[in-house]
């Protein structure tokens, strides 16, 4: 007995059916009244028409392009009605958002995706962070404020990731004996954040989930989209940045224009090493993944703006992905070639591991506090079909954030952070796992190597030059 989260009248359109829109459809299902018929999967490979059509769902087997998408998308949509689910590569989040919000439909996503060759063809970094994906929805937003409900990065990171900080601020509010009421707008939060001391965020990830077989040569194993990590792996190194910060990376660049809240390095994200900690391993090794999130939080923590700011925190990816991935990562850079074969771990072959995801907040009072999920895969296939715990604490951060934009219309361009937090981890907990708060001593002066010197300041451990691997 699975609660209905009410009616979505008119069409649902789900563009991708890869691993996350494969596990958020039975989710959709679930929750949700539909009208007979009502879905539609746009999606061209042909690998799951077979498990489509057994289910009587329509599948498109056509890839949205700059070219097709107003005449494909505008045949399958209704205006004011349905639902538009973006859960593809290639596809322009931007020009999506736009078409949807044309003719009323809400829509929501997991990623500001580019159309397809962004990536690898545009030649300046700058152009190629995430920073300046971002900013196009951020601008769109300010260009045209209110409208139709278009959730923005909604999937596990981006997305829960963000309801997470605002309960692990609550909870060090609690645990620091203050008042633990939840502030009511953005500039209420920021001001928690700072006054808890809070100098910045990990999103800290260890997934050991592991398949019994070694990993081939030549091969890329991921738990999620291999083309999705291979094009952010390969964009560069990004993080808020925060005002509690001395020094500045030789390699790092800032933004001339948008809320300027982030850098980037002049390095690929997934061959930079940050010091990091989740509660399984304690101290580890993450890559500096570049993400949507590491941007947003540090943007929506910030106390004053611009590139001066009265506070703002530091805020980034701390990456350990399944040991196959990192072998993966390791093989691809080094040989200079993507690997042709891609594999993403599926539930059943699984034999063992949990996607621990969490939100490190570092620098206050009590050291460091890690707030996150602990899902097994095991755990995984007992709460939903047809998808690993990777998947899942996507596709039920997605189920929350439809189940919000139906009962938030007319909310326009919002991302997680602007999200009623404690209504979407309702929605989501169920499917998460254990929800776990934990505190340590842990700083990333620990556990260093110590016969190599290192350019560490050790003035405050949480400095950004103690916490990058040299
Ligand atoms: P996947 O690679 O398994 O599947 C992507 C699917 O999109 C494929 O089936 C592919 O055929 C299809 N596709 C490619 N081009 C298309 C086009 N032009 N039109 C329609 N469909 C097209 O990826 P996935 O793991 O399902 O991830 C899907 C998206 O979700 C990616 O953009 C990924 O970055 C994002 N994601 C976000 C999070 C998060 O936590 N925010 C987590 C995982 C994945």
């Amino acid at each position: 007995t699975h609660g209905k989260y009410g009616r979505i009248d008119g069409p649902v359109v789900m563009i991708g059916f890869g691993s996350i829109g494969q596990g958020t459809l039975p989710l959709i299902l679930r929750h949700f009244d539909l009208d007979p018929g009502a879905l539609t999967v746009v999606e061209p490979s042909t690998a799951k028409a077979e498990a489509l059509a057994a289910q009587g769902i329509r599948h498109v087997a056509e890839a949205v392009t700059r070219e097709s998408y107003r005449e494909l998308l505008g045949g399958l949509l209704e205006p004011g009605r349905g639902f538009c689910v973006n859960l593809s590569v290639d596809t322009s989040s931007l020009d999506l958002i736009r078409f949807c919000r044309e003719i009323d439909v809400p829509y929501i996503d997991t990623v500001v995706e580019p159309w397809s060759g962004f990536y690898f063809e545009t030649s300046e970094n700058a152009q190629r962070t995430n920073y300046a994906l971002r900013q196009k929805v951020r601008d769109e937003k300010a260009a045209n404020p209110g409208g139709t409900t278009a959730v923005s990065c909604c999937g596990a990171n981006p997305g829960m990731v963000s309801w997470f900080v605002k309960e692990a601020l609550l909870t060090l509010a609690r645990d620091t004996g203050r008042d633990a009421t939840a502030p009511t707008d953005r500039e209420g939060w920021a001001k928690l954040m700072q006054n808890l001391g809070v100098k910045g965020v990990h999103i800290a990830e260890r997934d050991t989930q592991v398949r019994h077989k070694p990993r081939p040569r030549n091969v890329f194993v991921n738990t999620w989209s291999v083309e999705g990590f291979i094009a952010e792996g390969f964009q560069p190194a990004e993080l808020g940045w925060g005002t509690h910060e001395t020094w500045f990376p030789e390699n790092a660049h800032r933004h001339a224009t948008g809320c300027q809240a982030g850098i980037w390095l002049e390095r690929p994200g997934a061959i930079t090493r940050v010091h990091t900690w989740c509660p399984t391993p304690g101290p580890q090794f993450g890559f500096l993944v570049t993400h949507n999130e590491a941007i947003s939080i540090a943007d929506y923590y910030t106390v004053g703006e611009g590139a001066e700011p009265e506070f703002r925190p530091t805020c980034h990816y701390a990456y350990h992905p399944c040991d196959d991935a990192v072998l993966s990562l390791h093989e691809m850079f080094g040989s200079g070639r993507q690997q042709a074969v891609h594999e993403i771990l599926e539930v059943d072959e699984i034999i063992d591991g949990v996607d621990e995801l969490g939100v490190l907040l570092f620098g206050h009072e009590k050291n460091a506090l890690w707030f996150g999920s602990r899902l097994s895969n095991e755990e995984t296939r007992r709460l939903a079909p047809d998808q690993n715990a990777t998947g899942l604490q996507v596709t039920s951060a997605v189920l929350a954030g439809m189940v919000w934009a139906l009962e938030n219309p007319g909310r326009g361009i919002v991302e997680t952070d602007e999200m009623d937090h404690a209504r979407c981890l309702e929605i989501q907990r169920p499917y998460l796992g254990p929800v776990e708060a934990h505190y340590t001593d842990w700083t990333p002066l620990q556990d260093r190597w110590e016969l190599f010197p290192e350019d560490i300041d050790e003035s405050d451990p949480w400095l950004f030059r103690n916490v990058l691997a040299s």
